[in-house]
């Protein structure tokens, strides 16, 4: 699927805007990328709102953070360095997202991680976030203390200051950002009406079944969410918190053979039939292009 320099830059213009608007971020806060290939990535740029970003802001720069072609007075956000990490250690993953969600970034100030299993589409859709340690920002800190998590999280939350989720393309990856911040506001709900009930091991175990059948691209926490009960049994009906007290979240999910679930490519977006026709000019104009300069 061909898209241009241009159109990318729109993308991540319009993700800004999304973003801000939504209040995941204040004033200049939050950066997020799109990765063209190892050495090639889209950023947006330090010093500016998000809300308020046209494309010739947003930086083209290199494996290192370096730009790749000078752009006026934008320079990358400075904390690329986080974006790399999880490029790095994830091939499956091509955008990134940083933002500031008040109720998300709450529960990382609160240093509660988002790991109660409390209803469908988080299970299937996100897994869980868990938070990782706090570090200096545009440090080698933050992209450190992400690596206990990359494996098996497609969110995370940074201790007292924010959030991080990534994906197959841009769009996932914002998603998730927003998931992370509607399950947050949940489980603050839930727990000002007296504490979350959990969804039984039986029951979560098939909402994992359902995201294994719709191919759900990323990774899933599965063996750390509900190990005590991953053994097959689709009637257990104790909580994935009891469970992982009783049996370890260790042993138990060495016990039961647990294998992580795979993970799997973007799906093809069921408007893909115009897109692929896009790229099929483009590609034809490319070639004609290339025989006229012979
Ligand atoms: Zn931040």
């Amino acid at each position: 699927m061909f898209k241009s320099d241009y159109e990318i830059k729109k993308e991540l213009c319009e993700v800004g805007k999304k973003i801000y608007n939504d209040g995941f971020v204040a004033a200049n806060d939050g950066n997020f990328s799109v990765q063209i290939d190892k050495d090639t990535y889209f950023v947006t740029p330090t010093g500016v709102s998000k809300g308020f970003m046209t494309p010739d802001m947003i930086c083209k720069v290199d494996g290192q953070g370096n730009l790749k072609e000078a752009n006026g007075q934008w320079k990358p956000s400075s904390e690329f360095k986080m974006h790399l990490k999880v490029y790095q250690q994830r091939p499956d993953v091509k955008a990134v997202v940083h933002a500031h969600p008040p109720i998300a970034t709450s529960f990382a100030i609160a240093g509660i991680p988002l790991d109660k299993l409390i209803m469908p589409e988080a299970i299937i859709f996100l897994g869980a976030v868990p938070i990782a340690q706090y570090g200096t920002p545009s440090t080698m800190e933050i992209p450190e203390s992400l690596e206990p998590y990359l494996q098996d999280y497609d969110a995370i939350l940074l201790a007292n200051h924010g959030a991080l989720s990534f994906g197959c393309d841009l769009n996932t990856a914002f998603f998730r950002m927003e998931s992370t911040e509607f399950y947050a506001k949940l489980l603050m709900y839930a727990r000002l009406l007296g504490g979350e009930k959990e969804i039984p091991c039986g029951e979560v175990k098939k909402l994992v079944d359902l995201r294994k059948q719709f191919g759900v691209p990323g990774k899933h926490p599965m063996e750390k969410l509900c190990p005590g009960c991953y053994a097959g049994d689709d009637t257990c009906s104790m909580s994935p918190t009891d469970a992982n007290e009783k049996y370890g979240v260790e042993s138990s999910a060495a016990y039961h053979g647990f294998q992580p679930l795979p993970s799997q490519v973007c799906p093809t977006p069921s408007n893909s039939g115009n897109k692929d026709i896009e790229g099929i000019v483009a590609e034809v104009t490319k070639k004609v292009l290339e025989q006229m300069n012979k």
